[in-house]
């Protein structure tokens, strides 16, 4: 009985191919304005924002959900040299002197290829706390903010022991060699584990391919070497 009502629910989960990169939308709710996450996640971080609010952080989505156009935006514009792309010790790269397939390595260090960003499945989303800045604070996420001696070093060390209980875990909470650090970034693991499941090769070769992102057929010719260093390569949900 138990294991065949889990298994109508992992049905019923499953997001359209379309969905799953970002070209069409899951079903989603306003959670703070702006920021989009699917019902069942909303409900999870609603719930984990009441319990950090016991302990004096008031936990804050700087993004949630995003779209396919939205990430080719941001890639293109650092592909295309219009944006600023830094390396790991935070230097600026010299896009132009560079090989394109270097180029899409340099940009995927900090923001995923459009189709593969797990934000696309409305399960995964940055936050922050706001009771540890000031009102006219800049958020940045950079990873000195979240260290020791940075403004959200106790929302890191809470989410650490707490948010496995809401059912997130932090898929960049270490470099990998591939996506850089990200302790701002939770994902939702009952649902984007099968998510990443059936966000396979084929899957998203198709939503790349059939783009009018300017470098789609070099990306997807590097596809099955991105994939595995970029999309695959993360910590498990063990690493809250
Ligand atoms: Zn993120």
């Amino acid at each position: 009985m138990a294991s065949a009502d889990l298994s109508a629910d992992l049905t019923a989960a499953q997001l359209t191919a379309r969905q799953l990169t970002g070209i069409d939308s899951p079903p989603l709710q306003e959670v703070e304005p702006g920021r989009l996450l699917q019902p069942v996640v909303a409900e999870a971080y609603l719930a984990m924002q009441q319990a950090a609010a016991a302990e004096g952080i008031a936990l804050r989505i700087a993004s949630g959900w995003r779209d396919f156009a939205r990430q080719q935006a941001i890639v293109q514009a650092k592909l295309s040299g219009q944006r600023p792309v830094l390396d790991s010790a935070g230097q600026l790269v010299v896009m132009h002197e560079l090989p394109l397939a270097e180029q899409i390595h340099a940009v995927l260090l900090y923001s995923a290829l459009p189709g593969a960003s797990r934000h696309h499945w409305g399960t995964d989303l940055d936050v922050w706390d706001q009771a540890a800045v000031a009102a006219d604070y800049v958020l940045q996420l950079t990873p000195a903010e979240y260290a020791p001696d940075g403004p959200f070093s106790r929302l890191s060390q809470w989410l650490s022991q707490h948010a496995g209980r809401f059912g997130f875990f932090r898929p960049y909470r270490s470099f990998r060699g591939g996506v850089a650090a990200e302790p701002w970034h939770l994902s939702y693991q009952p649902l984007a584990g099968q998510y990443l499941q059936q966000l396979s090769l084929p899957v998203l070769n198709d939503a790349i391919l059939h783009s009018n992102l300017a470098a789609r057929e070099t990306i997807c010719t590097m596809l099955p070497e991105l994939y595995q260093r970029y999309i695959c390569n993360i910590d498990g949900e063990e690493h809250v």
